[in-house]
């Protein structure tokens, strides 16, 4: 479903891509894992249209959109839920839900997918009318994943999404990912909590200064003395 490969990205004097080759399949998690600095948002980012590549080629579901604007490709399917949350916090949970439906044209459709998100996020239901910002941390990751969720993906990307959040709650959205990806939808998850992504990704690639060092399946990845060392805490 997609396929990446030799994609560099520079910035003003950064290379922060050098090469790198990635494939995802359309039923898969895979997990792009790393320390600060190594480039994961920059991969997503180039996916989605965020930043534009110096080199190297982007194809999904077998078309090029190697440096398309980024409102073509999400029309396309492939939604980029960026780090941070981003949640519009003095706009009540719905309004938040509805604009992400904004590209999408048939409306009856965006309130099908709302209730869809509803089904799987009962809390959300509950809080419908209650200001985003006043959520709890993970009720606005939650959050920004339904918002996602309501633009259609056939890919989600998700950067970091248990950045700052209780062990528990990264559980319970490493279980939404899981679910949401159960339900058909492929999910490429950069995270630096290697344990939790690992737990729910089918394969990994694990970024060092840009370049692909290692990748393989989530339990090769797991048991390899290196990932242990430097992503799983020594453990
Ligand atoms: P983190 O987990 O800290 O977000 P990351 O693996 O996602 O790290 P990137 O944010 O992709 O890493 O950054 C890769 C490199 O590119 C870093 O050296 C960073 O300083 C640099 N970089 C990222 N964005 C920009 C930018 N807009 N302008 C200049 N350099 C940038």
């Amino acid at each position: 479903m997609l396929e990446i490969s030799d994609l560099d990205v520079h910035y003003d004097g950064v290379h922060a891509l050098r090469g790198l080759s990635l494939t995802l399949g359309a039923d898969e998690i895979v997990t792009l894992l790393g320390n600060n600095g190594a480039g994961k948002t920059t991969t997503l980012s180039a996916i989605s249209g965020l930043v534009r590549p110096s080199g190297g080629k982007v194809v999904f579901e077998d078309k090029d959109i190697t440096g398309l604007a980024a409102h073509k490709i999400t029309s396309q399917g492939l939604v980029h839920c960026p780090e941070g949350r981003r949640v519009f916090s003095t706009m009540s949970v719905h309004d938040n839900l509805l604009l992400g439906g904004y590209l999408v044209r048939d409306q009856a459709e965006v309130r099908k997918r709302i209730d869809r998100v509803y089904d799987l996020l009962p809390r959300l239901a509950e809080r419908r009318a209650q200001q985003g910002g006043t959520l709890s941390g993970g009720e606005q990751q939650m959050l920004a994943i339904g918002r996602a969720l309501v633009t259609g993906p056939r890919l989600l990307l998700l950067d970091e999404p248990s950045m700052g959040l209780a062990p528990l709650v990264v559980a319970q959205v490493m279980e939404l990912i899981a679910d949401i990806n159960a339900a058909g939808t492929a999910v490429l998850l950069v995270e630096q909590n290697a344990s939790a992504a690992l737990k729910i990704a089918h394969r990994g690639y694990v970024l060092e200064s840009g370049q692909g060092t290692l990748s393989g399946t989530a339990d090769s990845l797991r048991s390899d003395p290196r990932v242990v060392e430097a992503y799983l805490g020594g453990a």
